[in-house]
């Protein structure tokens, strides 16, 4: 998922010093877990949910990403733009502002968000921000939707905020060499495996 708007920048001495009073790492693994399974609900509840009013990609989307993303990944995904409103945080997150995790991503702040191969948009899509999605769409696809839910979680965990999250980091830093030059082409799928060989996701 992106970022539609950062937060204003008062905000971060805040999130900041909850951090310092709140070591996620120490967290017990049987809750962790818990929120592990808890996203990966969340995230196949919105796949089924949104997916019968999403649409396949367009010829132009096709044509613009079509240098760096496998074919399969094209014409499986599915997008779907909102219009009047807007994705919901999920449910368990007022269990888990209980629990002390007080800089959750806001989902109504992301541009976008992607569960497994259903990409859903606040906004019309650019190329950065569906580039950006489809990324996730492979990290699902080489992780699974579990693997992918506890990785995201862990990463929040040990990062403490959504920013610091490997699968993230991924997602932004291949958007930006896209972005800055869509003459250099690479493969995404094999950045991904890359990045998960590497221990980095
Ligand atoms: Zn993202």
């Amino acid at each position: 998922m992106k970022r539609l708007l950062q937060k204003p920048a008062f905000n971060y001495p805040i999130t900041n010093f909850f951090n310092l009073l709140m070591d996620f790492s120490n967290l017990p693994p049987a809750l962790v877990s818990q929120l592990m399974d808890m996203v990966e609900d969340y995230i196949l509840g919105s796949r089924k949910k949104f997916l019968p009013d999403a649409i396949p990609l367009l010829p132009s989307q096709i044509s613009a990403l079509q240098p760096f993303f496998p074919a399969e990944i094209l014409s499986s995904v599915r997008t779907l733009v909102l219009n009047g409103t807007r994705i919901p945080n999920p449910a368990f997150y007022s269990m888990a502002r209980m629990m002390g995790f007080h800089n959750l991503p806001d989902f109504s702040d992301m541009t976008a968000i992607t569960f497994v191969d259903v990409v859903v948009s606040h906004e019309k899509f650019a190329d950065d921000l569906l580039f950006h999605e489809l990324v996730h769409a492979v990290q699902y696809a080489q992780l699974g939707a579990k693997d992918f839910a506890s990785r995201y979680v862990k990463g929040f965990i040990q990062g403490g905020c959504y920013e610091e999250i490997p699968l993230e980091k991924n997602a932004y830093e291949l958007e930006s060499r896209f972005s800055q030059d869509q003459a250099q082409v690479f493969s995404v799928a094999d950045e991904v495996r890359q990045w998960i060989a590497a221990g980095k996701l």
